[in-house]
């Protein structure tokens, strides 16, 4: 399987930030620790230039980010501190998708090592999301003419309120998000499918519900490639989630959505999300099940014992 990384995905932020920048080295050396990647998986992206950005995003935002002229509340909108090498992880982590968007269209699935930055709207960022990768990458692909119609699939506890905005008028995109009712975002976008959840929901009602709707949202979207992003903020414990799923409930989810997308040869592109459990080691293991399960399937199909 093939996945993007790229060292700049981890920038420096102070220690007491919750942010877990360190997650995506962590994650990468797990990863080929395990044999799930070989060090030819890694694909390296090249950050994004403007061109591609403005697909998505607003001139005014842009000339914001690329002279550092975030206000003090804009910077604490988005929850971490403005820096030259932000921006660049930013473009290098929105490059690193729409590379495994390409590879999964010509192999069938791939993944990012980062990504699913769902909460940046086509002006403003928020929630630790500067930019929207998955956005930028339908948008781009589309422009190509590679694709037409595409399918963010949305498991991170947070609505995907970003990818939702931006795409509300959009027949061609479907988005779904499975999502924490009283959680984050506050105001909540409109996505095509929003299944809420009340807090502590566990294992067996989640994939109850994701069992019931995503076969329909397959159906009804009829897409070219699929987006997962696999957050892993439903965990039990995470900071921020009030979920209550276990490492294995997360891992049937996984599962489940693999199966649904690859049983219907639908190029699936698996992206991170959010993820704040107790450690940034705990993180990275619960963020390495989806590549553990889509490695697995790919094996299965294949018939590699
Ligand atoms: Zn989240």
């Amino acid at each position: 399987m093939k996945c993007s990384y790229h060292p700049g995905y981890q920038v420096a932020l102070s220690a007491s930030h919750p942010f877990p920048m360190s997650k995506f080295p962590l994650l990468k050396e797990r990863l080929l620790t395990e044999g799930v990647l070989s060090p030819e998986d890694l694909l390296e992206p090249q950050p994004l230039e403007r061109d591609v950005l403005e697909l998505v995003h607003t001139a005014a935002y842009l000339d914001k980010l690329e002279r550092s002229t975030l206000s003090a509340a804009e910077q604490r909108r988005l929850g971490l501190p403005w820096s030259e090498s932000l921006w660049l992880r930013s473009r290098l982590a929105s490059s690193g998708t729409l590379l495994a968007a390409r590879t999964a269209l010509a192999s069938g699935l791939a993944g990012n090592l980062a990504g699913g930055t769902h909460h940046a709207f086509a002006d403003h960022g928020e929630g630790f999301c500067v930019l929207n990768d998955v956005a930028i990458a339908i948008a781009k692909l589309r422009v190509e003419g590679e694709i037409e119609r595409a399918l963010v699939i949305d498991l991170d506890v947070h609505q995907g309120n970003g990818t939702a905005a931006i795409f509300e008028d959009s027949d061609a995109v479907f988005t779904f998000s499975m999502h924490g009712e009283r959680n984050y975002p506050a105001a909540k976008m409109r996505s095509n499918l929003d299944v809420s959840l009340a807090d502590g929901v566990g294992d067996a009602e989640y994939l109850d519900l994701l069992r019931r709707h995503l076969p329909a949202v397959l159906e009804r979207s009829s897409p070219e490639v699929a987006f997962y992003l696999a957050g892993v903020d439903v965990a039990a414990g995470d900071r921020y989630g009030r979920m209550a799923l276990s490492e294995e409930g997360i891992r049937a989810r996984d599962r489940l959505v693999i199966e649904a997308v690859r049983d219907l040869r639908v190029p699936l592109v698996i992206l991170l999300a959010g993820g704040y459990a107790a450690s940034r080691e705990r993180t990275a293991e619960l963020h390495a099940h989806a590549f553990r399960e889509a490695v697995a399937y790919e094996r299965r199909a294949a018939h590699v014992p």
